[in-house]
């Protein structure tokens, strides 16, 4: 069989001239955004027919369209063989290459799902050639003298693949001439996932290997790390570089995470006059992101958790600034002030929220730290993709676990249920669906280790908890969970009260032991529901409101 790699891409595309690929709606949506692109820019499409053909063809139709719409986009269609792709080094099909002779910047593979998002936002940075890049990270870009490569290894649902990627086409388009950024499809890249060993994403890796790093970084620590090639951590330490800080800003409100209860009291704050400023150490969204598709939200029959924070957050923007990537490192009490520090600078208010939310809850097991990211996962919407047509686990009996073993099924991967229990606590909705859909459970039984082979997970340890019995499951993979432990260590550096579980008590009125530091949404325990979250951040910014303009400790 010939190489298919020989055969010259068809240029332009069959696609008939008035034949649109995208809809109606994303159409007008992208000729707004397209207002903002400043000069031409060049889109080359490399493809080679019978290597990812079904890519291929989005790739090729979705980027005529794109020039149809504004002719700034400026498109070229090439094969593998010719001298385009010798000239750039291009071997992967599709790949696609935005102003390649001005900047490195990189898709390898289809910017499908979550990934069109950073593909339009690199256009626009290539085109205006402005990296948008803070202060901070220029200047540790600044002194930068020698080549660099960074690799963001995604899949088209993971919601923190396309901030990682913007990380590295932010730096591409900062230094042209050094910095090269590359978002490589998983699926469709398996040998070069397989060689840095790609089991979770993003997985960011940087000059070959000389460096890497797992999740969303924020952009200050991508420059870091990129200008480094080591853990900001120890680059810090060392003393061998400095962050630099950013202004001190002064605020009413300071709220930390931008989950469905920080939006929403963002929104109700500012509504209520309070100069508000939302600061998230990760992604906009919070957990909910995460969720492949939610079903009780009162309006939304069904909606994916992704959607719908894209609809809240774009409310939110409306009033309030959203950090993402800036976390609060500390609270501290500075007079009669609250004095929020970030990687960025200082941040001084009258009030605090505190909707820092939760994070993935661990088994604790042997095996279990070893191989995550290599057969251990924690988020089904970021991971599934990496496990189709494979077998894995799903350890959990509550919602969480159900929605991950349905959405997991649905990529068309051998999923089973492994619960400690004999029943379980998810929602009787969720229950029949597993059932209808046929997905094994297995009851009574913990994970009592993780087993693997050169650095990958292979099986998992069980245990019958009631006749006590041990046996071994062969998997590709298994995802865990089993619920979620509350992000409290700001409310513990404060010294706010907390339960048992270490949920921040409060008031029915949000108030934390401490006054004018609040608290909503899964940090304060409960039933954890979006709608939940949602009452408790008006409730919190209503509260500070009233405290910050009567407080009820003065007479
Ligand atoms: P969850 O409701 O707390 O359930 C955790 C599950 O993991 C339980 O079945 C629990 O078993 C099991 N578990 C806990 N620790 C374990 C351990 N060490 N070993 C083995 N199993 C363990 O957590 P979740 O499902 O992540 O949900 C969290 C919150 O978000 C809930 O309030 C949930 O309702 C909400 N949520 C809602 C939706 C929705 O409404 N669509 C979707 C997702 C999440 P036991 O049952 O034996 O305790």
């Amino acid at each position: 069989m010939s190489d298919p790699r020989k055969q010259p891409a068809k240029t332009p595309p069959e696609q008939g001239k008035d034949e649109w690929f995208l809809p109606e709606e994303a159409r007008t949506r992208l000729k707004e955004l397209f207002k903002s692109l400043v000069n031409d820019v060049e889109v080359a499409v490399f493809t080679a027919p019978g290597l990812n053909d079904p890519y291929n063809e989005y790739v090729t139709k979705l980027v005529s369209d794109l020039a149809r719409l504004d002719e700034r986009i400026q498109p070229s269609f090439h094969g593998l063989d010719g001298e385009a792709a010798k000239k750039h080094g291009v071997a992967a099909s599709p790949t696609v290459l935005l102003a390649p002779d001005k900047y490195k910047i990189r898709f390898s593979g289809a910017p499908v799902g979550e990934e069109g998002r950073s593909f339009l936002s690199a256009i626009l940075h290539a085109s205006a050639g402005n990296s948008g890049l803070s202060d901070v990270s220029r200047q540790i870009l600044e002194k930068l003298d020698q080549p660099r490569k960074a690799q963001v290894f995604v899949t088209p649902t993971c919601p923190y693949c396309p901030g990682q990627v913007l990380n590295a086409v932010r730096c591409a388009v900062e230094k042209p001439g050094l910095v090269a950024a590359e978002c490589v499809e998983t699926d469709e890249n398996p040998d070069l996932a397989a060689e840095y060993n790609v089991g979770s994403v993003p997985h960011t890796v940087f000059n070959d290997g000389a460096h890497e790093q797992l999740g969303l970084m924020p952009e200050e620590r991508f420059a870091l790390e990129l200008f480094a090639l080591k853990d900001a951590e120890e680059v810090l330490g060392s003393g061998q570089a400095d962050l630099p800080k950013a202004e001190p800003g002064e605020y009413d409100l300071v709220i930390a995470g931008a989950g469905p209860a920080g939006l929403t009291a963002a929104i109700y704050a500012v509504r209520s006059g309070l100069k508000t400023v939302v600061l998230e150490k990760s992604v906009i969204g919070g957990q909910v992101t995460l969720t492949p598709v939610v079903e009780n939200y009162p309006g939304f029959k069904t909606v994916p958790g992704k959607a719908l924070m894209e609809i809240m957050t774009d409310h939110a923007r409306r009033y309030a600034p959203i950090q993402e990537g800036e976390g609060v490192e500390s609270v501290t009490r500075e007079g009669d002030r609250l004095l929020c520090t970030t990687p960025r600078g200082a941040y001084r208010a009258k009030a605090v929220i505190l909707s820092t939310g939760a994070t993935y809850r661990k088994l604790g097991i042997p095996g279990e730290e070893e191989y995550f990211g290599a057969g251990v996962n924690y988020c089904a919407s970021c991971d599934g993709y990496l496990y189709k047509s494979k077998k894995v686990a799903i350890v959990g009996g509550g919602n969480t676990a159900l929605t991950d073993a349905l959405h997991l099924k649905n990529l068309g991967i051998e999923v089973t249920v492994i619960h400690r229990r004999d029943s379980f606590r998810a929602q009787k909705h969720l229950q029949d669906s597993l059932e209808r859909e046929g997905i094994p459970v297995i009851w009574n039984t913990e994970v009592t280790e993780v087993r693997g082979e050169n650095g990958r997970a292979t099986g998992i340890a069980l245990r019958n908890v009631e006749s006590g019995e041990t046996s071994e499951l062969q998997l590709d993979g298994m995802f865990i969970a089993i619920g979620y432990t509350p992000h409290n260590e700001l409310a513990k550096a404060l010294g706010l009260e907390l339960d048992e579980a270490g949920f921040v008590k409060v008031d029915k009125n949000m108030r934390t032991s401490q006054r004018l530091v609040y608290a909503c949404g899964d940090i304060t325990g409960g039933v954890q529901q979006i709608v939940t979250a949602i009452g408790e951040g008006s409730v919190a910014a209503i509260t500070a409101f009233e405290d910050i303009s009567h407080p009820y400790w003065v007479e």
